[in-house]
């Protein structure tokens, strides 16, 4: 990075070595200490004698961190070929116009690509550890693995809580079990429905705003699904869950979102979603972090339900003795 005080000096020495610049090789002189500038700079090449030096490489070539001002005005002498016994000499080096002008639009592009590469390395270090962040929380599926029919798990399953896997295998079975999943919503009278809730924890989701089995056009699978945006207002709504039979709660959320998600192929899409369709996503969605609607009520709202979800706790410890659950 050149020091103002040092361009100022290579400006001086423009006006002393006009004339000298050639189109494609920098001419400039250094000074050997002691000699009075006066002395040293008058018109013509001739007067630079055995002081003068010539910069072989053409300024693009110089790397863009080029230093001018090592020592006051001096360009570093790794770039300045001093000839005879000017080698040790502190030089104090002045460059012709041309050069001047490319050493601050290198100088000028060099901040730049710094500026570039500096964003680009805190992008680098935002990704990573976002991928860490993911990484630990899901680790990648190899192929999905379930029983037909599929039947949907009630609160406390632990499986309703458990980690999720990001999709990797778009194939074939994946499709199938799209299928059942939407087969075992219909029949179950849902809108929406996440894999963890049939008991297999991978980052899949289905609904149909409808919940109508005619109305195909209106089916949505959602692989690896993510939020993109979130809107500031949200809003009231009850809900139900096909995991917690006879629960209804409100539970507040963004009016609309934005997310993205694979299809059956592997295609990345993305949605703009309101009112029911957004409310049926965010509900799917915090099925695959592992979090249940009641998580989300107000304590008053909860303490209306409480007595049913106990009930749900108490069959699922008769069916299940012994096996943990997160209970309310
Ligand atoms: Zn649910």
């Amino acid at each position: 990075m050149a020091p103002a005080k040092a361009l100022g000096q290579f400006a001086r020495g423009v006006r002393a070595t006009r004339g000298l610049a050639q189109a494609d090789t920098m001419v400039a002189c250094c000074r050997c200490s002691g000699l009075p500038p006066t002395r040293h700079f008058p018109e013509g090449a001739r007067a630079f004698g055995h002081h003068s030096l010539r910069f072989r490489q053409q300024a693009r070539s110089l790397p863009p961190s080029l230093s001018v001002g090592g020592r006051e005005g001096s360009l570093a002498p790794a770039y300045c070929k001093l000839s005879g016994s000017d080698r040790s000499a502190s030089a104090r080096c002045y460059a012709a116009k041309g050069f001047l002008k490319e050493l601050q639009e290198l100088k000028e592009s060099g901040e730049r690509e710094d500026r570039r590469l500096k964003k680009q390395k805190q992008k680098g270090k935002k990704a990573k550890a976002k991928a860490k962040a993911f990484g630990s929380r899901q680790k990648a599926s190899t192929a999905i693995e379930y029983e037909s029919p599929l039947e949907v798990l009630l609160y406390p399953h632990p499986k309703l809580r458990a980690a999720n896997l990001t999709v990797t295998d778009f194939d074939e079975n994946l499709a199938s079990f799209a299928t059942e999943l939407f087969e075992v919503m219909y029949e179950t009278d849902g809108i929406g429905l996440a894999a963890p809730q049939v008991g297999v924890n991978v980052r899949v989701m289905v609904y149909n705003p409808t919940g109508e089995a005619s109305e195909k056009d209106q089916e949505v699978v959602l692989v690896n699904p993510r939020y993109v945006n979130k809107s500031k207002g949200q809003t009231l709504f009850e809900e139900g869950c096909l995991s917690f039979p006879e629960i209804m709660g409100d539970v507040k959320r963004p009016k609309s979102i934005v997310v993205e998600a694979q299809d059956l192929k592997g295609d990345t899409f993305r949605l703009e979603l309101e009112g029911l369709e957004a409310r049926i996503f965010q509900h799917e969605y915090d099925h695959l972090e592992g979090v249940l609607f009641h998580d989300r009520m107000h304590p008053n709202v909860l303490k209306e339900v409480t007595a049913k979800l106990q009930a749900l706790e108490g069959k699922f410890e008769s069916e299940n003795p012994g096996v943990a659950y997160q209970g309310v």
